[in-house]
């Protein structure tokens, strides 16, 4: 492998900017380093290999007749292929998309071909981003880089192996309850999910609307801040997104943080965690003490309904997403149906995998008449309350810190079979997305067999510069962010 490729993003645009290395190159490098890795990790549904040497060709033009970068410009990018990038295969890892050819650029999209930065790929991912271990998609698992015997997290899966495993520098991920924060931590990077509305979700296949989030995943804070600056932004096309000037987050990164309140979740602080990911929360309280933080336990009484609530809003809203999924309208038609609703039914019946067909009918269900009062409408009135026990917390803290996850990466196979099981993987993660909040996960060591721990961090609607200050912090403590997987 090129040894620029294991370089943070920062890092690598020095080395195009000094001539170390043209951005063609470093593109090439990243497309060597995937097709090495491509059979053991399965990370990308598809590669964009014209789009992206078209983009470094750009990139290289601009630094030959001196011209100013824009940030990120040449630094190879996986887009989760859930996003629409025009003329590539945009699957969502589901049989039902397996032929979509997307029409038209995600918002995001643009910005990054905007930016110059060269997207190599479709990161593989669970069907419509539904899943804690990419195990759900259609295609093929993805292998955590650390140990191929482990998931990577899901749903972000192929975007979180393929910066762990160095076959790209930055990738982005949708974050519905977890999907970006949960890989990252079991892949070793850092992952981010921003404030609900603050990146604009047109060209995003819809999983559940009111919590969906495009974020980054990146080797350092730094390049994680740069990549949602890139990104973030008003966007008619996206009623939600808020209309709010971008900031550059990266010039807070080295603020002081003496004297900052940081909240230790109660509720995230002892049940079902792992002996090894306790010390990790601990040497995390521990680093801000040092850094001049005080610590002060918070309780977040209705935390404990967040799964609860979040697998009947999520499923609702998901049921009525994917409505549009018929045989008529996108992708996969079954052949030979008798009338039309054999074509809407066997179509669907044949496209969408298990558990996405589960999510619908729980979806359904929580929404029929009869039944949205004691599910639906108790729900969002939980949800309200959710999110006040944030609203409190954070007028006593700055910040909040748990344990991304109460374990690290556990075997390919070992839950694929028990969906209670797998959804309480994010019991850390998901309260974010009902609150609306901006978190990250950022490496926070290692267990006793080498797989990575995440720290997660969790501020008030829109205050990513404190959360990046705050990780950035954390992770200049220590090393663990400088160590990448061996393979
Ligand atoms: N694991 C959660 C789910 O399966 C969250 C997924 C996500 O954030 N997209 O729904």
């Amino acid at each position: 492998m090129n040894e620029l490729l294991k370089k943070t993003a920062a890092e690598q645009s020095k080395a195009l900017k000094n001539k170390e290395i043209s951005a063609v190159e470093l593109t090439q490098a990243a497309f060597e380093r995937i097709d090495e890795l491509d059979e053991k990790l399965g990370t990308f549904n598809s590669l964009t290999k014209e789009t992206a040497l078209d983009t470094a060709k750009k990139v290289d033009e601009k630094i030959a007749k001196g011209e100013e970068l824009p940030l990120l410009a040449g630094i190879p990018l996986a887009l989760k292929d859930n996003m629409n990038l025009i003329g590539s295969k945009t699957t969502a890892s589901s049989k039902i998309l397996e032929n979509f050819v997307s029409p038209f650029n995600a918002t995001i999209t643009q910005k990054l071909l905007d930016n110059l930065v060269p997207i190599v790929g479709k990161a593989n991912l669970d069907e419509f981003a539904m899943g804690s271990s990419n195990e759900n998609s259609a295609f093929r698992n993805v292998k955590n880089p650390w140990n191929l015997n482990k998931v990577p997290g899901g749903s972000s899966g192929g975007s979180a192996a393929s910066v762990a495993a160095c076959e790209a520098t930055l990738a982005l991920g949708s974050d519905t309850g977890g999907s970006i924060r949960l890989p990252a931590s079991f892949c070793g990077i850092v992952g981010m999910k921003p404030t609900y509305g603050r990146v604009s979700r047109y060209g995003l296949i819809a999983f559940a609307s009111s919590l969906d989030q495009i974020g980054p995943f990146a080797r350092s804070v730094e390049d994680a801040a740069n990549l949602l600056e890139v990104i973030s932004g008003h966007d008619p096309k996206d009623s939600t997104s808020l209309n709010l000037p971008v900031e550059h987050y990266a010039s807070s990164l080295n603020n002081d943080i003496k004297g900052k309140k940081v909240g230790v979740i109660k509720e995230l602080m002892s049940e079902g965690l792992t002996e090894d990911v306790s010390k990790a929360l601990q040497n995390a309280i521990e680093t801000y003490k040092n850094l001049g933080c005080e610590i002060v336990e918070i309780s977040l009484p209705r935390l404990k309904y967040s799964i609860g609530i979040y697998y009947i809003l999520a499923t609702a809203e998901c049921s009525s997403n994917l409505a549009r999924f018929d045989g008529v309208r996108y992708g996969y038609r079954t052949p030979d149906a008798k009338n039309l609703m054999e074509l809407y039914t066997r179509t669907r019946a044949e496209g969408f995998g298990p558990e996405v067909k589960r999510r619908i009918m729980l979806g359904t269900y929580a929404l029929s008449s009869g039944y949205y009062d004691a599910y639906y409408k108790k729900a969002q009135q939980m949800r309200a309350l959710v999110t006040e026990d944030f609203k409190k917390a954070f007028e006593q803290v700055d910040i909040l810190i748990s344990p991304t996850c109460p374990n690290t990466a556990f075997d390919l196979g070992s839950k694929a079979s028990d969906p209670l099981a797998m959804y309480l993987t994010d019991i850390a993660t998901i309260s974010a997305n009902l609150a609306g909040i901006p978190g990250i996960s950022v490496p926070a060591g290692f267990d006793k067999d080498g797989m990575p721990i995440g720290l997660q961090i969790l501020a008030p609607q829109l205050q990513e510069s404190r959360l990046f200050n705050m990780a950035h912090r954390f992770e200049q403590a220590h090393e663990y962010y400088k160590q990448l997987a061996k393979i």
